[in-house]
């Protein structure tokens, strides 16, 4: 069992920090907000005022933040203060790029740094079932194990630093056209006078069953968009796929279209909602508000 220093504490690092102290490790966690601090206290953890402090005696140090320069500037605190630490897992959603960086900031001062975004939500974090996408190299992976062991059920070694971030953009687009195309077939249901939701449990029992509609078709139909994964959140990842898709000559058609959906949504209002409100556009475009 390991020193663990945690920064991030919103819906997916509490979870993931409090499946970590029930594991056995010892979490210290640091967060803007003292109420996500409260939470790992509650879990068994421990709370620092600063990200310094949360390092201090750290053997892994563990990020779990919105995007790239949130996990940048927690980077250069933890080098300011200095850590006894060898290895940092970021599981953030972040530019590939950023992984690569860090990677390199890392190597100089004997951190080996992992790139291990996760799929799953807010229902895989708390059930400890993450699937996570590492890139970096062997010998951390196989250090990381036990954490990943604690958050995740299906993990892999994917490639060098930055690899699981690109697949974590595959993931997004993939996350991204479903959503889109599941509002789809509720406007197209509704609009019909069939009965949406048992149309959408036929769906789901068929082959367009997906994950989605298993976990989100009774809100979607509700209308309940409470995050979740905000709108704000999916913006950045999508992005992080076209900029992917562009540095590997790869023409996306699909995920553009879906970026501009969501960017729509952003810009009509709804970015602190679940991506789910996707369905919310494909409501404006058909003069339903
Ligand atoms: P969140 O906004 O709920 O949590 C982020 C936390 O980081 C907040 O509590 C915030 O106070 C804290 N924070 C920000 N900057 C900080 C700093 N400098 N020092 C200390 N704390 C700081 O976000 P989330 O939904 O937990 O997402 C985190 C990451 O995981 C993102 O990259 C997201 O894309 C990714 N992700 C989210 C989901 C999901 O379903 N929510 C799923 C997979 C991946």
């Amino acid at each position: 069992m390991s020193r663990i220093g945690f920064i991030g504490l919103g819906i997916m690092g509490s979870p993931m920090a409090a499946n970590l102290a029930r594991a056995g490790h010892e979490v210290t966690g640091h967060d803007h907000k003292q109420s996500a601090m409260d939470r790992l206290v509650a879990a068994g953890g421990k709370d620092a005022p600063t990200v310094a402090a949360a390092v201090a005696d750290a053997e892994i140090i563990v990020t779990m933040l919105p995007d790239s320069p949130h996990v940048l500037e927690v980077f250069h605190e933890i080098k300011a203060a200095g850590t006894p630490a060898g290895l940092f897992i970021d599981f953030s959603t972040v530019q590939p790029a950023t992984a690569q960086a860090l990677a390199q900031y890392g190597a100089a001062i004997g951190l080996h740094v992992l790139d291990a975004p996760v799929s799953g939500g807010e229902a895989g974090a708390v059930a400890g079932t993450l699937s996570i996408m590492v890139g970096g190299e062997q010998a951390g992976f196989d250090a990381a194990r036990p954490v990943f062991e604690a958050v995740g059920k299906t993990f892999a070694l994917v490639g060098p630093h930055g690899s699981g971030q690109v697949v974590k953009a595959a993931n997004q687009l993939v996350v991204g056209g479903t959503y889109a195309l599941v509002a789809e077939a509720i406007m197209l249901m509704e609009r019909s006078g069939v009965d949406a939701r048992a149309g959408m449990d036929l769906l789901a029992g068929g082959l367009a069953g997906s994950r989605i509609l298993e976990l989100k078709r009774e809100t979607m139909l509700a209308r309940e968009f409470k995050p979740g994964f905000r709108i704000d959140l999916h913006h950045k990842d999508m992005g992080i796929a076209i900029g992917a898709a562009r540095n590997a000559n790869a023409s996306l058609p699909m995920t553009a279209l879906v970026a501009q959906l969501i960017a729509a949504a952003r810009a009509q209002g709804y970015g602190s909602l679940d991506h789910s409100a996707l369905l919310k556009v494909i409501e404006g475009l058909n003069g339903e508000t």
